[in-house]
């Protein structure tokens, strides 16, 4: 991998929160502007690569073989329909993964050393990995993978529960796995400003962690949930719409982000 790649890992062990859109809508936002990007489906249900449009007939090399070193990143990303964003998509083969490298010692680092090994030719400039909702070895490994973690947050009463088993995984897997590893941010997610609760629970977050959380708030927003029936990012489905627009703006701030972490 070249050393320009920044690897951002999308985890939450919550489901329904905001991944899979946030790492769809986020690609988008990068490839718009010339980064060169690729999304990593590391969830069993395959929603990023259903969400861009690819079939469950079109995934002959999915992320599955990578991680059993039967194929490299270079060979099982595919293009997607939009112009700079290629896919490593998911198949229910990811399901039985756990159990099928669970024995063998490089079991969490296997996604690092298929990013890091010799394939020094790859083109791509930012790698998401869409995590599954759980804190098992998929997500492991993509932490291990990464130089950073991006947690979304739904703005609803339970969004902070959970967060610091989540925090503390991180922890885990810098300190045996991945000393390099960041806290991208966090984001949140799905926010309804008529909805007093959520205004609290956006307060809330940001006294309990600060400058870690985007100064962007995703809207809850219509055709962000519309589109990834049509097979594509809401970023090319309704650019002027709020949520679109709310992911244009945590790019940069993700772009950001970056710069100081490399430069730090
Ligand atoms: P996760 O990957 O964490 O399970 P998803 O990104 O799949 O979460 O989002 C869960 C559901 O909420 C999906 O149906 C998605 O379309 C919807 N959704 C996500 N973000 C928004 C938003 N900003 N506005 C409206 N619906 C959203
Ligand atoms: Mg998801």
């Amino acid at each position: 991998m070249n050393s320009q790649t920044r690897i951002i890992t999308i985890a939450n062990q919550k489901g329904g929160v905001g991944k899979t859109t946030t790492a769809i809508n986020l690609a988008t936002a990068l490839a718009a502007i010339g980064e060169n990007v690729l999304i990593v489906d590391l969830d069993p249900q395959g929603n990023a690569s259903t969400g861009l449009g690819i079939d469950r007939k079109n995934r002959e090399l999915s992320s599955y073989d990578v991680l059993m070193q039967t194929a490299s990143v270079d060979e099982a990303a595919i293009a997607t329909a939009v112009p700079n964003l290629s896919l490593i998509p998911s198949t229910l083969d990811l399901l039985g993964v756990e159990m099928e490298i669970a024995g063998s010692a490089d079991r969490a680092t296997r996604l690092r050393k298929a990013f890091r090994g010799d394939n020094a030719a790859s083109p791509f400039t930012y790698i998401l990995i869409d995590c599954p909702p759980s804190l098992n070895l998929l997500t492991m490994n993509a932490m291990a993978a990464a130089d950073s973690v991006l947690v979304p947050l739904q703005c609803e009463f339970f969004a902070l529960e959970g967060l610091s088993q989540l925090l503390e995984t991180v922890n885990q897997v810098r300190t045996a796995l991945n000393p390099a590893l960041n806290i991208q941010g966090i984001v949140l997610t799905m926010f309804d400003g008529r909805n007093n609760l959520a205004t609290q629970v956006v307060d809330d977050v940001r006294s309990f962690m600060g400058d870690k959380v985007y100064r962007t708030v995703i809207p809850r927003n219509v055709r962000v949930s519309e589109a990834p029936s049509y097979g594509t990012p809401a970023i090319l489905y309704d650019l002027k719409c709020a949520g679109s627009q709310a992911y244009l703006q945590l790019a940069s701030e993700v772009i950001q982000r970056e710069r100081h972490l490399r430069a730090a």
